[in-house]
């Protein structure tokens, strides 16, 4: 075992909750080390194309925002953690605007769509690559300022030492031990893992796999609602190079349908996830589904109903990707099913961030209770904003004290 120094604030996974985290931790004035499995750009946040939602059009406010999130969640999120998402959105991307987001803009104000699940149009957007903008902003930020970057280094163990905690990852073929005053977990989901095991489709990155959560669950910590797995209601189904693509959501928020093999509407298109992914279930299980060429089941989404100047600044690599496949999604409707995608629920928090062990945080999809048992889309990198900031807030505090 090899000793691998100290820092007042350790952050565990590079997304945009542990960058945003490892910001925050630094600006509070704490010595930082962020340590990540692979490479610091390898994570879920990179891949999240959709947008962030925050309550900024007229007829809207984070009490209707929180309306939405609780509502969506059948009541399950946690109040308490909803109010401070909500509250803290609009400042949070400011926040990220500061640190170099250029989020989309129209007639003078944001770009704003009306995602599942959702009463008003609420989600900003970076094009259709904002997970990729934000965590390159942060990444940035993080990169310019004094904290030690430790990629490569993937943790297997959490336990508690005199000053707080110490670490053992996995570095190449050695292990290293780390000791710091406070820890952040924000190691994501297990929706690769899962879905392997499943012998399903996912939308997630291999580094998806859940460890952290077993280790942090090993030390003590609380977790709630770690069933709760949600599908994203529109994989890509075909072509074979689409497949387990996340056809973003907007895609529904600027027009296009889903329709069975009658061209049908069977569902509200811009329903909850669940509600959505569970109507696609259901009819292909009454025969109403087609089947991609290689035989997958599927419904089709209609995205023909998009406008080209919705689709041209709104969902640019989307199209992409689609016609660099030999399909033209403005011209013909393209095949999709649910895949994998999201850990709704992981270790209890409260609204700074701290796990039920003292000294250790969590923020982003490692942690529960924001959503409840079903997250809205665009709440997740906004809860790794809130959420990230005040992790590394508290934890340097700790750390200090
Ligand atoms: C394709 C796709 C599209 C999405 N679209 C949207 C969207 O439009 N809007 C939205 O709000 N959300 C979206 N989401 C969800 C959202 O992006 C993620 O839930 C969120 O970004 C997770 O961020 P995170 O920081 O918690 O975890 P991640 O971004 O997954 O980062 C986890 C980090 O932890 C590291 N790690 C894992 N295990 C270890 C270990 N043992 N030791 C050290 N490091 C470890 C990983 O390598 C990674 O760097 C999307 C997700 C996907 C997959």
């Amino acid at each position: 075992m090899r000793p691998g120094g100290s820092f007042d604030v350790l952050v565990i996974g590079s997304g945009a909750s542990g960058l945003a985290a490892a910001v925050s931790a630094e600006r509070a004035g704490a010595r930082v080390g962020l340590a990540t499995k692979t490479t610091l750009q390898a994570c879920n946040s990179a891949k999240a194309q959709g947008g962030i939602q925050a309550a900024f059009g007229e007829d809207d406010s984070p009490e209707i925002h929180a309306e939405d999130v609780l509502r969506s969640s059948h009541e399950t999120a946690d109040p308490a953690l909803v109010r401070t998402l909500t509250s803290e959105a609009p400042s949070a991307i400011h926040w990220l605007e500061e640190l170099g987001v250029e989020f989309t803009r129209s007639n003078g104000g944001y770009r704003l769509a009306r995602c599942g699940g959702a009463t008003r149009q609420r989600l900003l957007q970076v094009g259709d690559r904002t997970g990729h903008a934000i965590t390159k902003a942060l990444r940035q930020t993080f990169e310019a300022e004094p904290g030690v970057e430790l990629p490569h280094h993937a943790l297997t163990e959490l336990r508690p030492a005199e000053n707080g905690w110490t670490a053992t990852f996995d570095v190449k073929d050695e292990q290293v031990q780390i000791d710091a005053g406070a820890v952040v977990l924000a190691a994501g989901g297990r929706c690769f893992a899962e879905a392997e095991t499943r012998g399903e489709l996912s939308t997630n990155h291999p580094n998806a796999t859940g460890e952290v959560t077993r280790i942090a669950l090993e030390a003590g910590a609380e977790s709630c609602d770690l069933d709760a797995l949600q599908y994203h209601p529109n994989g890509g189904a075909w072509p074979t190079t689409m497949q387990g693509y996340s056809i973003p959501e907007t895609t529904r928020a600027y027009g296009a349908v889903l329709l069975n093999a009658d061209g049908e509407e069977f569902t509200d298109s811009l329903g909850p996830r669940d509600a959505v992914s569970q109507a696609i279930f259901d009819e292909v299980e009454r025969g109403k589904g087609v089947l991609t060429p290689d035989g997958r089941p599927g419904v089709w989404l209609d995205t023909t109903r998009i406008s080209a100047e919705d689709a041209g600044i709104s969902l640019p690599y989307m199209l992409r990707r689609y016609r660099g496949a030999g399909i033209d999604p403005l011209s013909e409707p393209i095949y999709t099913y649910p895949v994998l995608h999201y850990q709704n629920g992981g270790l209890v928090i409260d609204e700074h961030a701290s796990t039920t062990l003292e000294g250790v945080y969590a923020c982003g999809e490692i942690a529960g209770g924001t959503h409840g048992r079903n997250r809205m889309m665009g709440n997740s990198l906004l809860e790794c904003t809130v959420f990230g900031r005040r992790a590394g807030r508290a934890a340097a505090e700790r750390a200090r004290a």
